[in-house]
């Protein structure tokens, strides 16, 4: 298992299929990634995947973009969950598209499923996507239920006065359908004025959950803590936001749709291109050469020190 310079162990690798999406949310991040140009094939992914299997990463988050808008996902999802050392293939998606393809992911080896969704109201959907596809998500967030995708976590970011009084409503939606919601402090990855606008603070939520939950739970991965609530709803806190706990407990590095391994969401002044070498054919020894030169760029993005 190999480590960062300040003892993180790099369990996680998010990899990012594509670029394209067929939303327009308002504040997305789009995994920090800045005019990518091109996209890997399953086999370069897979690859890079290997390389990082074999220095101890043990889980693949697949992203985007629209990570379902890639025609081969199937093909990704069976040739990563193949990796040996690989233990769970899962994906953050906006589901528009999941109810067809549910069934296939599982059978292909996904595990897990994330569900992009931050309104129940129609109007608000539409306003924070800029589509009028909440129907088709529902329909997703069902049939992922069906076939077995386990768990199936809403993500809903709290954006201000746009969502954040519909937390007691998702988190009821959540309990009826047997889903965990993943709650996600707004992130500033460039658009200002979005952050200014919209950022919620988590805190005032985070008391009334402590006051409610009849337990609560610490993940490692970046100290999150999970709520579980009188009734059977379970509630994470993503909060990520000057939050030192966070970047001290994150075992996750990146892989941009174009083929940058990235060391964190936050930063663009340290990625180590992989595109060029997977191109010419590089081996798998040139590969984590690259693969260890971007775990010893990683480093926390907020620091003890600095709050
Ligand atoms: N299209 C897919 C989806 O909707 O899940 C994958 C890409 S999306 C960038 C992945 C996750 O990042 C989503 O759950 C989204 O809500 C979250 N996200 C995007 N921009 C964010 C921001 N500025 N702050 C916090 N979370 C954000």
């Amino acid at each position: 298992m190999v480590c960062d310079k300040v003892g993180r162990p790099i369990r996680d690798i998010r990899v990012s299929l594509t670029h394209r999406c067929n939303l327009k949310c308002i504040y997305c991040h789009g995994e920090g990634e800045r005019h990518p140009v091109g996209e890997l094939g399953v086999s370069e992914i897979e690859r890079v995947v290997a390389v990082a299997a074999g220095e101890g990463v043990r889980r693949v988050k697949l992203t985007g973009g629209e990570p379902l808008l890639r025609r081969d996902v199937f093909e990704v999802v069976g040739r990563l969950s193949s990796i040996p050392g690989i233990e769970e293939v899962s994906m953050t998606t906006n589901a528009t598209l999941l109810a067809d393809m549910a069934g296939e992911l599982k059978e292909a080896g996904l595990k897990r499923v994330n569900v992009s969704l931050d309104s129940l109201v129609p109007e608000r959907y539409k306003e924070i996507t800029g589509f009028d596809k909440l129907d088709s998500v529902l329909r997703g967030i069902d049939e992922a239920v069906r076939v077995g995708l386990s768990p199936v976590k809403i993500n809903m970011v709290l954006l201000k006065d746009l969502n954040d009084d519909e937390f007691w409503d998702l988190a009821r939606f959540s309990r009826e359908k047997g889903v965990i919601l993943q709650v996600i402090e707004l992130v500033d990855l460039g658009d200002n004025s979005i952050f200014q606008r919209y950022h919620a603070g988590v805190e005032p939520l985070e008391s009334e959950l402590q006051r409610q939950a009849e337990r609560i739970v610490t993940r490692s991965m970046h100290k999150r803590k999970k709520y579980f609530l009188p009734g059977g709803a379970e509630v994470e806190i993503v909060k990520p936001v000057h939050n030192s706990d966070f970047c001290s407990n994150c075992t996750r590095i990146r892989l941009t749709s174009d083929g940058k391994l990235k060391p964190c969401l936050m930063r663009n002044d340290n990625l180590v291109d992989v595109a060029e070498p997977l191109r010419k054919g590089s081996d798998p020894k040139t590969l984590r050469e690259l693969f260890l030169k971007a775990v010893e760029l990683r480093e926390p993005y907020y620091r003890a020190e600095d709050e």
